[in-house]
């Protein structure tokens, strides 16, 4: 598969349409090789209603990463499908509101920088240009930008910023791969939220912290709070940054 990066600013003309007009419908949802944030995961288990231990059981493999010693987690390859994602049909994807961020930059890949200065972040998109997608050159009138909103993938870019933090936070004070363990707290934090918190309320895993009432109880009904202070417990655990409500 022939592939080419072309760098784009927000301004730009995005000169693409995909819809199932396209003869290369659902193309992109095959022969997967797609990295999940956890937010992915809270997401999709969500949406279907089972846990984020089920999800992950009947969706996805992990594998740990060699240098990182991170998790990495991906859908569940399937060869008898062509490694086809498990959530296309013909009509198209069945978790189309709730899909992952990837799947909703795509053509797009999108990178962040903070700027030390003034520590905003700041962002760089690039068109993939693949051989499969027959969505080029249509010129629909939009910037990048304005494509961009339609994918709706503000709250996926917010939380897997927050993720690339962590990740950088962790290159930075331990450079080299994880512990089992430490991965094991990775796992456990960012990727399967419902173990996450029945560890937290029914197995005392912070059993040597007080939480505040109410913070008790934003984190055991809101998965998205439940991931933020994964993290925060994360980087707590592991880099000792200390730890606030
Ligand atoms: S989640 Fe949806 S859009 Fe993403 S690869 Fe699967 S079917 Fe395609
Ligand atoms: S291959 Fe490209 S144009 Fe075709 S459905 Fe996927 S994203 Fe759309």
């Amino acid at each position: 598969m022939s592939e080419d990066m072309i760098p784009l600013g927000i301004n730009d003309p995005m000169e693409f349409g995909c819809g199932a007009e396209n003869p290369c419908f659902n193309e992109c949802c095959r022969d997967l090789n797609q990295a999940l944030t956890p937010y992915d995961i809270l997401r999709m288990k969500k949406a279907l209603k089972i846990s984020s231990h089920s999800f992950l059981r009947e969706y996805t493999s992990m594998h740990i990463g060699p240098e990182t010693g991170l998790p990495v987690v991906e859908f569940k390859p399937n060869p008898a499908t062509g490694h086809a994602c498990p959530f296309v049909t013909e009509k198209g994807c069945s978790v189309y509101e709730d899909r992952p961020g990837s799947c909703r930059l795509y053509p797009l890949a999108r990178a962040i920088a903070r700027d030390r200065a003034t520590g905003e972040i700041r962002e760089y998109f690039a068109l993939i240009k693949e051989d499969h997608c027959k969505g080029f050159g249509k010129k629909e009138g939009r910037t990048v930008g304005k494509w961009l909103e339609g994918q709706h993938v503000g709250d996926h870019n917010r939380q897997n910023d927050k993720l690339m933090e962590l990740i950088s936070l962790k290159n930075q004070i331990m450079p080299g791969r994880l512990e089992g363990a430490e991965s094991d707290i990775f796992y456990l934090a960012l990727y399967n939220l419902d173990e996450f918190r029945d560890k937290i309320q029914n197995q005392g895993l912070l059993k040597d912290l007080v939480l505040p009432r109410d913070f008790a109880e934003k984190i055991a009904a809101d998965d998205t709070a439940l991931l933020d202070f994964g993290i925060a417990w994360v980087k707590h655990r592991l880099f000792g940054r200390e730890l606030r409500f």
